[in-house]
């Protein structure tokens, strides 16, 4: 069984055609991905809608989370479904987008849950700050 078949598993997902390509999109680019480039890479397998809808199954299951910037929602791989809270990097050069590991946590007043956290760190890249240089 392959990492994205064990994947969809271990998250309860029934193991489809269109979930397999889009993780295989997502395992063979290190780098985010969203709803046109996703559109663009499965134009003659899927359509947009069908790309939508499992983004967000995938997403609701912790398997990839979105991070939502001024370029709409940007899909990143989770390192774990019971990813941690964390902040993510934007280089204002290239305009990658990565997953910043913290140990922090938040914890929020009684009653109050959580659905999306906008916690965007801006600044430079390793590849492009050895450009400046
Ligand atoms: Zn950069
Ligand atoms: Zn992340």
């Amino acid at each position: 069984m392959s990492t994205h078949q064990d994947l969809l598993k271990k998250s309860g997902l029934r193991i489809t055609q269109p979930r397999q390509k889009i993780l295989d999109i997502f395992f063979n680019t290190s780098g985010p991905q969203s709803l046109s480039s996703l559109e663009n890479a499965l134009s003659k397998e899927m359509d947009r809608a069908t790309i939508y809808r499992n983004l967000l199954t995938l997403s609701d299951k912790g398997i990839i989370h979105g991070v939502t910037g001024n370029q709409g929602t940007q899909y990143l791989l989770s390192s774990s479904t019971n990813h941690p809270m964390h902040p993510h990097f934007k280089c204002l050069s290239c305009d990658t987008l990565s997953c910043i590991e913290v140990n922090t946590s938040i914890s929020l007043p009684e009653n109050y849950s959580v659905k999306n956290i906008n916690w965007l760190i801006e600044g430079h890249c390793p590849s492009c700050n050895s450009n400046i240089q």
